[in-house]
């Protein structure tokens, strides 16, 4: 049973490249909004029995005083596209549905009207791009620390069901107003439960391609998320985008000119790639000499990530553990991280 008695359609927010999203608000039942109330009475002997039902529903936090919840209507235009369109809205709706976690974008509810398929989002509008970008907002390498933290717990539980975001960038790491991290746009993601099937090459937006993506492999896994989570990483400490190729072709040399063209020692197995050929030689970089302000154990988990061989990246499971995270200075809580002003 739903917790929601109906939607309220507000206003068209955005439009992407096959769906249009609305803002709007989920209305309780009669009988989410009692407990609602219950959870929100903050008063007298119902104290105990609120805190619990806060801890238990989670919902409390995320809706008005009045049990109404924010959400975003995702409207995806089935039929109206080539067939790729259709199973790219349904594949998000389906990995939606298998992923709940903290720091996944949570699906509300999906339902049909018409011959559009609706996924019921929670309302998210402000994103790590934005804050990045915005050069009023001030953030330290505990800020830092902290969405890195959060985008690697979204990631390790993507990969724990064997689900392959593909497109992580700084746009789709979405902020909650109590400055939750939380992954979004699942458009790209998919199941990479055979590890043998073949998958397209041409996902993850240039910027935050990898480099076996970007020599055509068909046959790739986790690392590709990894090598993009380094990439925003860099990001965060340099506030302008690490490796911003211009086109598809240069973002190799782009790589190889602030990494170093590879050897056969870093990356076995690169020659044997579709669109492997010879490339000019860029020396190898110390990243200490463009990340002067980075800690040693920040600049090493970061350079993990961004190894050529895709084979010696760290999974997510991995960088949680890295000592990076065990070290000075501690996150910042989210309630306490910057926001966009
Ligand atoms: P894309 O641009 O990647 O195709 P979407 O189709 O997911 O993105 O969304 C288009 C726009 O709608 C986004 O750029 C954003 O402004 C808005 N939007 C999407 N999802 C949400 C959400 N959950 N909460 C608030 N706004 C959203």
């Amino acid at each position: 049973a739903s917790r929601w008695s109906h939607y309220i359609k507000e206003k068209k927010v955005g439009e992407g490249t096959y769906a249009v999203v609305y803002s709007g608000w989920a209305i309780p039942t009669p009988a989410q909004k009692l407990e609602h109330e219950l959870a929100t009475d903050d008063t007298g002997e119902r104290d105990e029995v609120a805190r619990d039902k806060k801890i238990l529903t989670g919902v409390a936090l995320v809706c008005e005083p009045d049990g109404r919840r924010k959400i975003a209507i995702k409207k995806f235009k089935i039929g109206e596209y080539k067939d790729g369109m259709d199973k790219s809205a349904i594949r998000e709706v389906k990995v939606l549905q298998e992923l709940k976690h903290p720091n996944v974008i949570e699906l509300i509810d999906v339902f049909s009207y018409k011959t559009n398929l609706n996924a019921v989002l929670e309302f998210l509008d402000c994103d790590l791009e934005v804050i990045i970008k915005n050069k009023n907002v001030a953030f330290s390498a505990a800020d830092i620390k902290s969405w890195m933290l959060m985008t690697l717990r979204g990631v390790r539980h993507c990969h724990a069901n064997f689900i392959l975001h593909r497109d992580l960038k700084p746009n789709n790491l979405l902020l909650s107003k109590d400055g939750e991290l939380k992954l979004g746009d699942f458009g790209m993601a998919r199941d990479y439960g055979d590890p043998h099937r073949k998958m397209t090459s041409m996902v993850v937006t240039r910027w935050y391609r990898s480099p076996e993506l970007l020599l055509g492999a068909v046959r790739y896994g986790y690392a590709v998320d990894m090598w993009a989570v380094g990439c925003i990483f860099a990001e965060l400490m340099l506030r302008v985008p690490f490796m911003p190729g211009d086109s598809d072709i240069g973002q190799l040399q782009t790589i190889f000119r602030a990494l170093g063209t590879p050897t056969e020692a870093d990356w076995p197995g690169m020659k044997y790639l579709p669109d492997y050929h010879a490339f000019e030689q860029f020396p190898r970089n110390p990243l200490r000499n463009l990340f002067t302000a980075a800690s040693p154990d920040a600049l090493a988990l970061m350079e993990s990530m961004l190894l050529y061989d895709p084979l010696k990246r760290p999974t997510a499971h991995d960088a949680l553990n890295h000592f990076y995270f065990r070290n000075q200075p501690r996150p910042t809580p989210p309630a306490k991280l910057p926001r966009d002003v």
